[in-house]
């Protein structure tokens, strides 16, 4: 007996106990799938509600860029006239994930010269995040930003616990950069800790299902000996092997990869790994952050800087610069690389909360939507490098779900 044969058996049995015919749903084209199985064995006994992937549910397509710099985060400090400006910008598409971690080593340096009070420009996940930790530290805090967080790009990300998504280039970041993310990761996922089960559950966990046709293998990147060029040559990476990948330094904290028997497997196709991934609720998430800037005395500022000198300006004499992608040009930091990215998004349905992936496309079920994303399965890490165009393209989104669909088409009898 196969995989699969082996699992539609007893899902068959199964499913005369339970009434499969009550477990159906809207599959892309308007056809009716049946359900992902009934679930047996492991913890798959937990049903899983289908995702409705219809075109009608599609109801936002977001797109902003990741800031990847070469190097990794800025988190240098340097003095602009009578200003200690410590920088705290370009964190690839990792800048959810390590914005606690990134936030405590740049509060830290303020924090050596003694200050009763700082600014923080910007209020993007990581001003925002910046600003409450300083807080927390007992200093006074004004925001300076064109731009409060649900306008900012943070908003279009896709929000799960991604630390080591394209966070940097190995070779520009140097021996020690590992270790400093490792801090910088852990530090984020202990303060995430903090915030489940807080009321709009700002942080959330979910079963992330990652399913394919052939036996699912870690993919590993090798150099390519064919392409020639790098990032020193070209300014821009060249291949995937260029990325730092970093991920294997907390797998110890968290979740990793199981490979689902045939009768734990409650999707229609013959492979699946289920993973438990922390995620974040954007407009719960920004709330809880806001809710503590002001309740604990925070001023926000709006404003527009278009040089370094304007910081000099500030009547706070330490200032943390979380501007992101826009150092590129305010800061002149030409080593940050744009990497662009969409999400489509279906109306929320919270009763299905969990991931599919397939094929490189995925859908993330949170409170504020299901996000959908299209990647191009050979790309990797190079899709959307270089590409500073932050125009949506819905027929990118609406091609994800038809290469989706089969993941939760019916299962043959
Ligand atoms: C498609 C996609 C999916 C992603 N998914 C994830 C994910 O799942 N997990 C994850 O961890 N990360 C993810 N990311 C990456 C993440 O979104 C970024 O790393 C993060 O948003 C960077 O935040 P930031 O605060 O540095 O920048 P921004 O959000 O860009 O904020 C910058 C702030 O600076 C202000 N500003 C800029 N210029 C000026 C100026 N001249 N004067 C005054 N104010 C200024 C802006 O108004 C804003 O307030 C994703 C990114 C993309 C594109």
């Amino acid at each position: 007996m196969d995989r699969t044969t082996g699992r539609r058996a007893v899902l068959k049995g199964a499913s005369g106990l339970v009434g499969l015919a009550a477990l159906q749903a809207c599959a892309p084209g308007g056809r009716v799938a049946a359900l992902p199985g009934p679930g047996v064995g492991g913890r798959a006994q937990a049903r899983l509600v289908p995702l409705r992937i219809t075109r009608d549910q599609l109801i936002d397509v977001k797109c902003c860029i990741r800031p990847l710099r070469a190097a990794g985060p800025n988190l240098a400090a340097e003095t602009v006239g009578d200003t200690l400006v410590i920088h705290n910008y370009g964190h690839g598409g990792s800048g959810w994930s390590l914005s606690w971690g990134s936030a405590e080593i740049a509060v830290g340096k303020a924090l050596t010269t003694l200050p009763a009070e700082i600014a923080v420009v910007g209020c993007g996940i990581i001003g925002l995040t910046t600003a409450v930790v300083a807080q927390r530290a007992g200093l006074k805090v004004t925001i300076y930003a064109r731009e409060m967080i649900q306008r900012t790009r943070s908003f279009r990300a896709s929000g799960s616990f991604t630390p080591g998504s394209r966070i940097a280039l190995a070779e520009p970041a140097g021996p020690q950069f590992p270790a400093e993310w490792e801090a910088m990761a852990r530090l984020s996922w202990k303060a995430f800790r903090t915030c489940l089960g807080l009321p709009g559950k700002p942080v959330d966990f979910g079963d992330h299902y990652a399913l394919s046709d052939k036996p699912i293998e870690k993919r590993h990147w090798t150099p390519d000996p064919a392409i020639t060029g790098n990032w020193r040559t070209t300014g821009l990476p060249q291949q995937n092997s260029e990325f730092a990948h970093l991920d294997e330094r907390i797998k110890d904290i968290v979740p990793q990869g199981v490979d689902l028997g045939p009768d734990e497997n409650p999707f229609a196709l013959p492979y699946a790994q289920r993973t438990t991934q922390m995620y974040f609720n954007f407009p719960s998430y920004a709330k809880m952050l806001m809710d503590e800037f002001f309740g604990h005395g925070g001023r926000f500022v709006m404003r527009d800087f278009h040089s370094p000198a304007e910081f000099a300006q500030l009547p706070q004499k330490v200032v943390i610069h979380c501007t992101g992608y826009a150092a590129r040009d305010l800061w002149q930091d030409q080593t940050i690389i744009p990497v662009r990215g969409q999400t489509g998004w279906l109306a929320p349905q919270t009763e299905a909360n969990y991931a599919v992936r397939y094929k490189n496309v995925l859908l993330l079920s949170k409170a504020d939507g299901v996000a959908v994303m299209n990647n191009n399965p050979d790309m990797g890490d190079m899709l959307g490098v270089g590409n500073s165009m932050e125009l949506a393209t819905i027929a990118d989104i609406e091609a994800g779900l038809a290469i989706i669909a089969p993941a939760l088409a019916p299962r043959a009898a």
